[in-house]
């Protein structure tokens, strides 16, 4: 079986044991796919991250998907772009790494990404693909959990950009 999916769609819809949150440093919500997940999953996910203490840029923590479909939601915080300049690869590489490491540890089966820092944070985004999919490729290769890792595109671009880039590293 593929592990890797590249789909268009809404990941608050999806199914899967944990969806990914591109949330800011305060957990607080926010605008974007951070809005749609608070939305879809109800106040408790909102009450439940005030206890967190927010998030370091590149880092991950992991609450319950509350009202959402998915039974987790592993909230990373991304890069502001910069320009390129400020380890905004980097950090964006550990957001991807962190996130899988802790579904790892939650022995989660399935997980699907949005494509982090591409939105109000405005990191290019065929760059920004290129990091999601070699990240997560090499993750794969280490380890047997997650078993199904999907790339959620919001848009035809993004979905385009997910394609060209996994046929080539794959
Ligand atoms: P960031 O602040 O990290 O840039 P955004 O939420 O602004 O986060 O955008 C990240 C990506 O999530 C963008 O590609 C945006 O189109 C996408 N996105 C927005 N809403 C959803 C959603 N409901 N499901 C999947 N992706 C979404």
């Amino acid at each position: 079986m593929n592990k890797i999916k590249i789909i268009s769609g809404d990941i608050t819809k999806l199914d899967v044991d944990a969806i990914v949150n591109a949330a800011n440093r305060s957990l607080l919500g926010g605008g974007g796919v951070d809005g749609a997940i608070h939305r879809a999953a109800g106040p408790e996910l909102l009450d439940y991250c005030r206890s967190l203490g927010g998030c370091e840029t590149g880092e991950a923590k992991i609450t319950p998907g509350f009202n959402l479909p998915a039974k987790w939601v592993i909230h990373t915080v991304g890069p502001v772009w910069r320009g390129g300049d400020n380890r905004e690869a980097e950090l964006l590489q550990s957001c991807y790494s962190n996130s899988m490491n802790i579904a790892h540890e939650k022995s989660i089966k399935s997980i699907a990404f949005p494509a982090i820092s591409t939105g109000v944070y405005g990191y290019p985004k065929p760059q920004a693909a290129e990091i999601a999919v070699n990240t997560v490729l090499k993750f794969l290769k280490d380890h047997q959990l997650p078993q199904q890792v999907i790339f959620t595109c919001f848009s035809p671009e993004d979905l385009e950009i997910y394609n060209q880039v996994y046929k080539k590293y794959s």
